[in-house]
């Protein structure tokens, strides 16, 4: 099973859902999420980060395009490109560098990172329903394919 879809009734589904996929990541891993403005991915991407123990807020890192996070398990970098105006900043940043072996990497909005960024293990999309949200995931490599399939 390559694809995966989740119907989202509420927050806390979506929250539940982030911190279920969580207890299966071990780094490297690069999860794209992409999705209209308000879709959730910053709520999925809180249920997944504070589930691997990171203690407070989770907020779009959207001035800084990078928030990093030292969990016990491993370190996470949550990007949100929605805000890049220019890839030379991406350059600038050394972005490559931040896909080490040890992080898992999660990026919002990376189709404005303009081909710079690696390819993912996983495509998330979220979608707006009349009630609630959908999910897809889209296993992009081998590593991806597994992890998607342990989901509940
Ligand atoms: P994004 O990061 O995609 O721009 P956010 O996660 O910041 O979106 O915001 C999603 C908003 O939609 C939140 O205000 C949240 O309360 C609301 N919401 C309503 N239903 C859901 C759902 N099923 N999943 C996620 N968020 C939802
Ligand atoms: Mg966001």
């Amino acid at each position: 099973m390559s694809q995966r879809v989740f119907s989202l009734t509420n927050e806390d589904e979506t929250v539940a859902l982030g911190r279920q996929l969580s207890a299966l990541i071990t780094p490297p891993l690069t999860l794209y999420l992409t999705g209209d403005l308000g879709a959730g991915k910053t709520t999925f991407s809180r249920g997944l980060i504070q589930s691997l123990g990171h203690q407070g807020a989770v907020k779009s890192p959207t001035y800084t395009l990078v928030e990093p996070y030292e969990l016990p398990s491993m370190r996470v970098f949550h990007f949100d490109l929605y805000r890049l105006m220019d890839p030379e900043e991406l350059e600038f940043m050394g972005i490559r560098d931040y896909f080490s072996d040890d992080c898992l990497c999660i990026v919002e909005w990376p189709d404005r990172g303009h081909g710079l960024l690696p390819e993912a293990d996983v495509h998330l999309h979220i979608d707006y329903m009349e009630e609630g949200r959908t999910l897809r995931m889209d296993a992009i490599t081998s590593k991806g394919k597994i992890l998607i399939e342990q989901l509940k």
